[in-house]
């Protein structure tokens, strides 16, 4: 198998997964599954003293149950959870000022890349996007007023991967201090660990992998400095972008089956990548679980293996494209990615339309760049559904 030689899984993720914050003790009636709790209000035994709750939005019994778990799932100490993925962004540049400069990956999430083309722009907040695969210019890029380094490994939807470790390094090397931060949504905790290469802070879109289930909008970040940490807790009650107990709920359900799920992902998508790769009609396929992909080796070093999230490009255009995404049956067109059930989009058109064209034409998002997301049902059944769709729009 091409997996093999991947970076060997932390031991006890699933346990953790499971069982972490989750002690029934802590509840009064003993609940083995974490209970539900809406109050928005907490009583206080006397003015000015609590018992660890006072308000909804600073804290809230079935959150920091969840965001004690995904903390522990990434090594990390401290976690925060937030109402989408974008509102964690958005609750990190509460750490920036006027004036800072942040330095991103050019393919980054086109959510990001609009918050800080358009947002973060006119709160007078620079951003310049830099290829994280390769080192040097990402040296260059840095710049005296850079507080923020924001990155995404394998990229999206061109699955391009940044070493992680050298990275850090550079960017520790500029002496000032300047905040590394790693969006790991493709690749969850189980797949990749960006703390443990010198990332200060790991962000995810809960709505993909970690939720998995398609029903849930939801975002996190987690932490090992105390005192980051301090400033991201006053700025989440501060700013607000918090998520709702039931929502809560739910992720910290889904987290119980994220081993299980990103396993199956993980293998299901390789043998449909490897199909690909073999089909008269496919020109390319951009898997860093394949040999072929050119930073394979790179990422065996730093990832326990690739998710269900990979791209191929076709020898058609954009008439094929649709063609073969509207003759699709077993996966649904649509947006997004990491739920059970299995995606394909046309990133030039929907998820990164809203990239400006000439940076899409750089990045090589062409109408033949097909994503796909491999969700869980048999992999059998997903290779006849493509196989189909190719031979009704070709
Ligand atoms: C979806 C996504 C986001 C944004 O998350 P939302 O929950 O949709 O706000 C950020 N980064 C990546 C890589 C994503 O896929």
């Amino acid at each position: 198998m091409a997996e093999q030689g991947f970076l060997k899984q932390k031991p006890g993720f699933a346990t953790i997964a499971i069982h972490h914050a989750q002690e029934p003790e802590k509840w009064n009636s003993a609940a083995v599954v974490t209970p539900i709790v809406t109050s928005t209000t907490f009583k206080q035994p006397a003015p000015g003293e609590h018992t660890g709750f006072e308000y909804g939005r600073s804290g809230n019994p079935t959150r920091n149950v969840l965001e004690e778990c995904l903390a522990a799932l990434d090594g990390g100490r401290h976690g925060f959870t937030f109402s989408s993925g974008l509102g964690a962004t958005t609750t990190l540049l509460g750490l920036l000022k006027a004036g800072d400069h942040i330095l991103s990956g050019d393919d980054v999430y086109g959510g990001t890349n609009r918050l800080f083309r358009n947002v973060a722009a006119a709160m007078n907040i620079e951003t310049t996007f830099a290829d994280f695969t390769k080192p040097e210019e990402v040296d260059k890029a840095i710049k005296e007023n850079t507080k923020l380094v924001w990155l995404e490994t394998p990229t999206n939807p061109n699955l391009k991967i940044a070493d992680l470790a050298t990275i850090s390094k550079i960017i520790k090397n500029h002496g000032q201090h300047i905040i590394i931060v790693v969006d790991n949504t493709f690749l969850t905790p189980y797949l990749q660990r960006p703390l443990d290469f010198g990332a200060d802070i790991v962000v995810y879109s809960l709505t993909k992998y970690m939720n998995g289930h398609s029903d849930v909008i939801m975002g996190a970040t987690v932490i090992n400095d105390d005192e980051l940490a301090t400033r991201l807790r006053f700025l989440q009650n501060a700013m607000g972008a918090v998520p709702s107990p039931f929502d809560c709920y739910m992720v910290n359900r889904s987290l119980k089956t994220l081993a299980l799920r990103m396993e199956q992902h993980k293998k299901s998508a390789l043998v449909i990548a490897e199909w690909l790769e073999k089909h008269p009609k496919v020109t390319k396929v951009l898997h860093p679980g394949l040999k072929s992909h050119p930073q394979h080796e790179l990422a065996k070093k730093q990832m326990s293996g690739h998710s269900g999230v990979f791209s191929f490009k076709h020898s058609g255009g954009l008439q094929e494209s649709r063609k073969f995404l509207s003759s699709l049956k077993v996966f649904t067109l649509a947006e997004s990615l990491g739920g059970y059930e299995s995606l394909a989009e046309l990133p030039s058109v929907m998820t990164h339309a809203s990239v400006p064209e000439p940076q899409r034409v750089e990045l090589g998002i062409t109408d033949s760049l097909i994503r796909l997301s491999v969700g869980l049902e048999d992999t059998e059944d997903l290779i006849q559904d493509l196989e189909q769709a190719f031979s009704a729009s070709f």
